[in-house]
């Protein structure tokens, strides 16, 4: 509190979310979102196609391959790789300046990236966000039916190798209720885990 030693501050962090497609990252970061406005959701730039229902510049800033490009040799992105046959990249300066305003960040980004930002900011938390079993992830994920059967089957054999890329990450957060993988979260952005730092 204010009141306290003042010996420390907690030191916003800077929290990466992984996990494989289809386990329920968007749910659990609409719910964080509620549990917690404070935080800065980083909006990352995208060659995708907008699936029904996303609105440019709140859920990706959608763009063309050619500014994708160009944003890469302009040096925008703090992390940027390829999935699925699409560009996905993370614009570096909204971040910064969330984490300088005292903001927590999280970015919800797939395993490349994650790894890239392990390297250029080593105080990052890695997160993993994993389904109750692998059962489960086949059913959310051919249940979404939003996309065509060989891009389902593209994202089930990405979302094996991400699973197993597990012992690379800080935490895993099991997925098996929204609101308790998302409190999960929450704690481990702005709870007593959070770093501290003298000042
Ligand atoms: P989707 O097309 O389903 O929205 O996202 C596909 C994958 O791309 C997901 O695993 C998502 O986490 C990841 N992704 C979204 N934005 C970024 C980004 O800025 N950088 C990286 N490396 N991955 C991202």
């Amino acid at each position: 509190t204010e009141a306290g030693t003042g010996a420390f501050r907690v030191r916003p962090r800077l929290t990466v979310l992984s996990g494989p497609s289809g386990v329920g990252k968007s749910s659990v970061l609409a719910e964080l979102r509620r549990q917690q406005p404070e935080i800065y959701f980083s909006v990352s730039a995208t060659t995708r196609k907008p699936r029904p229902g996303e609105v440019d510049g709140v859920h990706y800033h959608f763009v063309a391959p050619e500014k994708f490009q160009r944003m890469i040799a302009d040096g925008e992105f703090l992390e940027h790789a390829e999935f699925a046959g699409n560009c996905y990249g993370t614009p570096r300066t909204p971040v910064l300046q969330a984490l300088a305003a005292g903001k927590p960040a999280l970015l919800e980004i797939e395993l490349q990236g994650a790894r890239q930002v392990r390297i250029a900011m080593p105080e990052a938390q890695l997160v993993m966000l994993a389904p109750p079993s692998w059962d489960d992830l086949v059913v959310r994920l051919t249940g979404r039916g939003t996309e065509d059967p060989a891009v389902v089957e593209r994202r089930l054999e990405i979302a094996r190798e991400e699973l197993a890329a597990e012992k690379e990450f800080d935490e895993v957060v099991v997925n098996g209720d929204v609101r308790a993988a998302a409190a999960h979260l929450l704690s481990l952005m702005v709870g007593p885990q959070s770093q501290e730092f003298d000042e």
